[in-house]
Protein backbone atom coordinates (compact mmCIF):
# COMPACT_ATOMS: atom_id res chain seq x y z
CA UNK A 1 0.00 0.00 0.00
CA UNK A 2 1.33 3.15 -0.96
CA UNK A 3 1.28 4.99 2.33
CA UNK A 4 2.84 9.06 2.14
CA UNK A 5 5.82 9.37 3.74
CA UNK A 6 5.80 12.24 5.97
CA UNK A 7 8.16 14.19 4.00
CA UNK A 8 6.40 14.18 0.88
CA UNK A 9 3.26 14.92 2.58
CA UNK A 10 4.57 17.77 4.99
CA UNK A 11 6.62 19.34 1.48
CA UNK A 12 3.02 18.68 -0.74
CA UNK A 13 1.18 20.83 2.12
CA UNK A 14 3.90 23.43 2.17
CA UNK A 15 3.64 23.65 -1.69
CA UNK A 16 -0.45 23.42 -1.50
CA UNK A 17 -0.12 26.18 0.97
CA UNK A 18 2.11 28.68 -0.83
CA UNK A 19 0.45 28.13 -4.18
CA UNK A 20 -2.89 29.07 -2.66
CA UNK A 21 -1.54 32.18 -1.08
CA UNK A 22 0.20 33.22 -4.25
CA UNK A 23 -2.74 32.40 -6.09
CA UNK A 24 -1.61 29.92 -8.41
CA UNK A 25 -4.26 27.55 -7.70
CA UNK A 26 -8.14 27.67 -8.54
CA UNK A 27 -10.00 30.88 -7.54
CA UNK A 28 -13.50 30.61 -6.61
CA UNK A 29 -16.16 30.20 -8.92
CA UNK A 30 -20.28 30.90 -8.85
CA UNK A 31 -22.41 28.65 -6.24
CA UNK A 32 -25.35 28.32 -4.34
CA UNK A 33 -26.75 28.33 -1.05
CA UNK A 34 -26.02 30.19 2.57
CA UNK A 35 -24.16 33.47 2.25
CA UNK A 36 -24.30 34.28 -1.32
CA UNK A 37 -22.53 37.22 -2.61
CA UNK A 38 -22.83 38.38 -6.37
CA UNK A 39 -19.89 37.68 -7.90
CA UNK A 40 -18.33 39.29 -10.79
CA UNK A 41 -20.05 37.99 -13.86
CA UNK A 42 -23.47 38.87 -12.03
CA UNK A 43 -23.80 34.78 -10.53
CA UNK A 44 -24.34 34.19 -6.78
CA UNK A 45 -21.78 32.92 -5.49
CA UNK A 46 -21.15 31.68 -1.45
CA UNK A 47 -18.62 33.63 0.86
CA UNK A 48 -15.58 32.00 1.39
CA UNK A 49 -15.21 29.81 4.63
CA UNK A 50 -13.41 30.78 7.85
CA UNK A 51 -11.75 28.09 8.88
CA UNK A 52 -11.61 24.41 8.45
CA UNK A 53 -13.52 21.63 10.29
CA UNK A 54 -11.50 18.25 10.30
CA UNK A 55 -14.58 15.65 11.44
CA UNK A 56 -13.56 12.05 12.40
CA UNK A 57 -15.19 9.20 13.19
CA UNK A 58 -14.80 6.50 15.73
CA UNK A 59 -15.67 3.19 14.04
CA UNK A 60 -16.27 1.22 17.40
CA UNK A 61 -19.36 3.44 17.85
CA UNK A 62 -20.36 4.15 14.09
CA UNK A 63 -20.11 0.44 13.51
CA UNK A 64 -22.67 -0.55 15.86
CA UNK A 65 -25.44 0.98 13.63
CA UNK A 66 -24.28 -1.40 10.72
CA UNK A 67 -27.61 -3.34 9.62
CA UNK A 68 -26.92 -3.97 6.05
CA UNK A 69 -22.93 -4.87 4.17
CA UNK A 70 -21.61 -4.31 1.21
CA UNK A 71 -18.38 -4.20 0.07
CA UNK A 72 -17.71 -0.50 0.22
CA UNK A 73 -19.03 -0.55 4.44
CA UNK A 74 -15.69 -0.70 6.30
CA UNK A 75 -17.44 -1.77 9.03
CA UNK A 76 -17.61 -5.24 7.50
CA UNK A 77 -14.31 -5.72 6.68
CA UNK A 78 -14.02 -8.02 10.01
CA UNK A 79 -10.61 -7.96 12.00
CA UNK A 80 -9.65 -5.78 8.95
CA UNK A 81 -12.33 -2.74 10.29
CA UNK A 82 -10.59 0.38 11.21
CA UNK A 83 -9.36 0.75 15.11
CA UNK A 84 -8.22 4.27 14.80
CA UNK A 85 -10.13 7.63 14.35
CA UNK A 86 -11.36 7.59 10.75
CA UNK A 87 -12.01 10.49 8.12
CA UNK A 88 -15.16 11.97 8.20
CA UNK A 89 -14.66 14.95 6.04
CA UNK A 90 -12.72 18.15 5.83
CA UNK A 91 -15.20 20.86 5.68
CA UNK A 92 -15.06 24.36 5.08
CA UNK A 93 -16.97 26.08 8.01
CA UNK A 94 -18.06 29.83 8.94
CA UNK A 95 -17.72 30.66 12.24
CA UNK A 96 -21.84 31.40 12.99
CA UNK A 97 -22.08 27.70 12.92
CA UNK A 98 -23.27 27.42 8.87
CA UNK A 99 -21.17 26.52 5.76
CA UNK A 100 -20.84 26.73 2.13
CA UNK A 101 -22.08 23.75 -0.12
CA UNK A 102 -21.35 22.44 -3.67
CA UNK A 103 -20.01 25.66 -4.27
CA UNK A 104 -19.04 24.76 -7.85
CA UNK A 105 -20.63 22.52 -10.51
CA UNK A 106 -17.12 20.49 -10.85
CA UNK A 107 -17.64 16.59 -10.51
CA UNK A 108 -15.56 14.35 -9.02
CA UNK A 109 -13.13 12.21 -10.97
CA UNK A 110 -11.95 9.34 -9.43
CA UNK A 111 -8.91 9.34 -11.98
CA UNK A 112 -7.84 12.72 -10.50
CA UNK A 113 -7.30 11.01 -7.00
CA UNK A 114 -5.99 7.39 -8.37
CA UNK A 115 -2.50 7.59 -6.19
CA UNK A 116 -4.41 8.23 -3.30
CA UNK A 117 -6.94 5.82 -3.41
CA UNK A 118 -5.51 2.93 -0.83
CA UNK A 119 -4.12 5.15 2.13
CA UNK A 120 -8.04 6.72 1.55
CA UNK A 121 -9.57 3.29 1.80
CA UNK A 122 -8.04 3.25 4.93
CA UNK A 123 -7.98 6.12 6.19
CA UNK A 124 -11.31 8.05 5.12
CA UNK A 125 -13.50 4.75 4.07
CA UNK A 126 -17.14 4.49 4.14
CA UNK A 127 -18.85 3.64 7.42
CA UNK A 128 -22.20 2.59 5.28
CA UNK A 129 -23.55 1.02 2.49
CA UNK A 130 -26.08 3.91 1.32
CA UNK A 131 -24.30 6.64 -1.31
CA UNK A 132 -23.72 9.71 0.13
CA UNK A 133 -25.80 13.02 -0.85
CA UNK A 134 -24.35 14.96 -3.74
CA UNK A 135 -24.78 18.15 -5.15
CA UNK A 136 -25.62 17.48 -8.68
CA UNK A 137 -26.44 13.71 -8.85
CA UNK A 138 -22.91 12.20 -9.08
CA UNK A 139 -20.39 10.48 -7.13
CA UNK A 140 -17.78 11.69 -4.37
CA UNK A 141 -19.91 13.80 -2.43
CA UNK A 142 -17.15 14.89 -0.15
CA UNK A 143 -14.96 16.96 -3.23
CA UNK A 144 -18.46 18.33 -4.67
CA UNK A 145 -20.03 19.23 -1.48
CA UNK A 146 -17.19 19.91 0.45
CA UNK A 147 -14.26 20.57 -1.76
CA UNK A 148 -14.98 22.79 -4.12
CA UNK A 149 -15.78 24.90 -1.03
CA UNK A 150 -12.19 24.67 0.35
CA UNK A 151 -10.70 25.65 -3.42
CA UNK A 152 -9.63 28.91 -2.01
CA UNK A 153 -7.24 26.89 -0.05
CA UNK A 154 -6.78 23.60 -0.91
CA UNK A 155 -7.19 23.76 -4.96
CA UNK A 156 -8.29 20.59 -7.31
CA UNK A 157 -9.78 17.52 -5.98
CA UNK A 158 -6.37 15.72 -6.18
CA UNK A 159 -5.06 18.56 -3.43
CA UNK A 160 -8.16 18.58 -1.71
CA UNK A 161 -7.36 14.78 -0.59
CA UNK A 162 -4.00 15.08 -0.17
CA UNK A 163 -4.42 18.06 2.22
CA UNK A 164 -7.06 16.19 4.24
CA UNK A 165 -4.80 12.91 4.43
CA UNK A 166 -1.82 15.14 5.58
CA UNK A 167 -3.54 17.30 8.26
CA UNK A 168 -5.19 13.66 9.78
CA UNK A 169 -1.69 12.40 10.13
CA UNK A 170 -0.23 15.51 11.58
CA UNK A 171 -2.73 15.74 13.79
CA UNK A 172 -3.00 12.17 15.02
CA UNK A 173 -5.76 11.91 17.66
CA UNK A 174 -6.03 8.22 17.68
CA UNK A 175 -2.21 8.39 18.97
CA UNK A 176 -2.72 10.87 21.42
CA UNK A 177 -5.24 9.48 23.37
CA UNK A 178 -3.71 5.78 23.56
CA UNK A 179 -0.56 7.35 24.61
CA UNK A 180 -2.69 9.06 27.47
CA UNK A 181 -4.17 6.43 28.42
CA UNK A 182 -7.65 6.68 26.17
CA UNK A 183 -7.38 3.27 25.02
CA UNK A 184 -10.12 1.35 22.75
CA UNK A 185 -12.70 -0.30 26.13
CA UNK A 186 -15.84 -2.04 25.88
CA UNK A 187 -16.10 -1.43 29.56
CA UNK A 188 -13.79 1.96 30.66
CA UNK A 189 -15.45 4.50 30.84
CA UNK A 190 -13.54 8.13 30.60
CA UNK A 191 -13.58 11.69 31.49
CA UNK A 192 -15.11 14.11 28.42
CA UNK A 193 -13.21 16.67 30.52
CA UNK A 194 -10.00 14.71 30.09
CA UNK A 195 -10.27 13.54 26.55
CA UNK A 196 -10.57 17.26 25.75
CA UNK A 197 -7.67 18.33 27.92
CA UNK A 198 -5.03 15.80 26.17
CA UNK A 199 -6.34 17.11 22.78
CA UNK A 200 -6.06 20.81 23.99
CA UNK A 201 -2.66 19.95 25.53
CA UNK A 202 -1.05 18.02 22.84
CA UNK A 203 -2.71 20.71 19.75
CA UNK A 204 -3.33 23.15 21.83
CA UNK A 205 -6.91 23.91 20.50
CA UNK A 206 -10.29 22.57 21.49
CA UNK A 207 -11.62 19.58 19.96
CA UNK A 208 -15.29 19.29 19.57
CA UNK A 209 -16.69 15.56 20.16
CA UNK A 210 -20.56 14.14 19.61
CA UNK A 211 -21.64 11.02 21.39
CA UNK A 212 -23.91 8.03 20.77
CA UNK A 213 -25.60 6.12 23.65
CA UNK A 214 -22.83 8.17 25.95
CA UNK A 215 -19.80 6.65 23.69
CA UNK A 216 -17.30 9.16 21.04
CA UNK A 217 -19.28 9.37 18.06
CA UNK A 218 -17.11 12.11 16.36
CA UNK A 219 -14.03 14.09 17.33
CA UNK A 220 -13.78 17.48 15.74
CA UNK A 221 -10.65 19.45 15.24
CA UNK A 222 -10.19 22.78 13.77
CA UNK A 223 -7.83 24.82 11.74
CA UNK A 224 -6.92 28.22 10.63
CA UNK A 225 -6.74 28.42 6.84
CA UNK A 226 -3.59 28.11 6.99
CA UNK A 227 -3.83 24.80 8.99
CA UNK A 228 -2.60 26.06 12.63
CA UNK A 229 -4.79 24.36 14.97
CA UNK A 230 -7.59 26.41 16.38
CA UNK A 231 -10.71 26.17 18.88
CA UNK A 232 -13.82 24.27 16.99
CA UNK A 233 -16.19 26.47 19.11
CA UNK A 234 -15.99 30.09 18.75
CA UNK A 235 -15.16 32.93 20.78
CA UNK A 236 -15.12 30.57 24.22
CA UNK A 237 -12.55 29.92 26.09
CA UNK A 238 -14.15 28.69 29.72
CA UNK A 239 -14.29 25.45 30.44
CA UNK A 240 -17.81 25.25 30.85
CA UNK A 241 -18.68 26.38 27.33
CA UNK A 242 -16.14 23.48 25.92
CA UNK A 243 -18.00 21.01 27.69
CA UNK A 244 -21.50 22.36 26.69
CA UNK A 245 -20.45 22.19 23.07
CA UNK A 246 -19.90 18.62 23.01
CA UNK A 247 -23.48 18.00 24.61
CA UNK A 248 -24.25 15.00 23.36
CA UNK A 249 -21.77 13.86 25.82
CA UNK A 250 -22.07 12.94 28.89
CA UNK A 251 -19.37 13.86 31.07
CA UNK A 252 -18.13 10.04 31.13
CA UNK A 253 -17.98 8.30 27.91
CA UNK A 254 -16.58 5.71 26.27
CA UNK A 255 -14.41 4.20 23.13
CA UNK A 256 -15.83 1.06 22.34
CA UNK A 257 -13.61 -1.30 20.90
CA UNK A 258 -14.71 -2.51 16.87
CA UNK A 259 -16.96 -5.78 18.04
CA UNK A 260 -17.95 -7.96 15.31
CA UNK A 261 -20.85 -7.57 13.86
CA UNK A 262 -23.84 -9.14 14.95
CA UNK A 263 -22.30 -10.87 17.24
CA UNK A 264 -24.17 -12.75 20.19
CA UNK A 265 -27.59 -10.26 18.84
CA UNK A 266 -29.93 -12.49 17.17
CA UNK A 267 -32.15 -9.65 15.98
CA UNK A 268 -29.22 -7.60 14.74
CA UNK A 269 -28.31 -9.99 11.96
CA UNK A 270 -26.25 -8.43 9.10
CA UNK A 271 -28.03 -8.85 5.50
CA UNK A 272 -25.28 -8.38 2.84
CA UNK A 273 -26.87 -6.02 -0.05
CA UNK A 274 -24.88 -6.29 -3.47
CA UNK A 275 -23.67 -2.47 -4.09
CA UNK A 276 -25.73 -1.47 -6.67
CA UNK A 277 -29.06 -1.96 -5.39
CA UNK A 278 -27.83 0.59 -2.82
P1 LIG B 1 -24.63 14.60 10.15
O1 LIG B 1 -26.11 14.78 10.14
O2 LIG B 1 -24.19 13.19 9.91
O3 LIG B 1 -23.92 15.30 11.26
O4 LIG B 1 -24.13 15.40 8.86
C1 LIG B 1 -24.54 15.03 7.59
C2 LIG B 1 -23.70 15.77 6.61
O5 LIG B 1 -23.88 17.20 6.77
C3 LIG B 1 -22.19 15.57 6.81
O6 LIG B 1 -21.71 14.43 6.17
C4 LIG B 1 -21.63 16.83 6.23
O7 LIG B 1 -21.56 16.72 4.83
C5 LIG B 1 -22.65 17.87 6.59
N1 LIG B 1 -22.31 18.56 7.87
C6 LIG B 1 -22.75 18.26 9.12
N2 LIG B 1 -22.21 19.12 10.02
C7 LIG B 1 -21.41 19.96 9.31
C8 LIG B 1 -20.57 21.05 9.68
O8 LIG B 1 -20.41 21.46 10.84
N3 LIG B 1 -19.88 21.65 8.67
C9 LIG B 1 -20.01 21.26 7.39
N4 LIG B 1 -19.30 21.94 6.46
N5 LIG B 1 -20.79 20.25 7.00
C10 LIG B 1 -21.48 19.59 7.95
Amino acid sequence: MAVLSAKLASAALAFILVAASLGLIEAREAGIGIGIEIGSRGKPRQREFDYFNLALQWPGTYCQRTRHCCSSNACCRGSNSPSVFTIHGLWPDYNDGTWPACCTRKHFDEKEISTLLDPLEKYWPSLSCGNPSSCHGGKGSFWEKHGTCSAPVTGDEYNYFLTTLNVYFKYNVTKVLNEAGYVPSNTEKYPLRGIVSVIQNAFHATPKLACRNGAVEELHICFYKDFKPRDCVVGSSSSSDVLSSSNSCPNYISLPAYASLGAGNAESKLSWVPDDVL
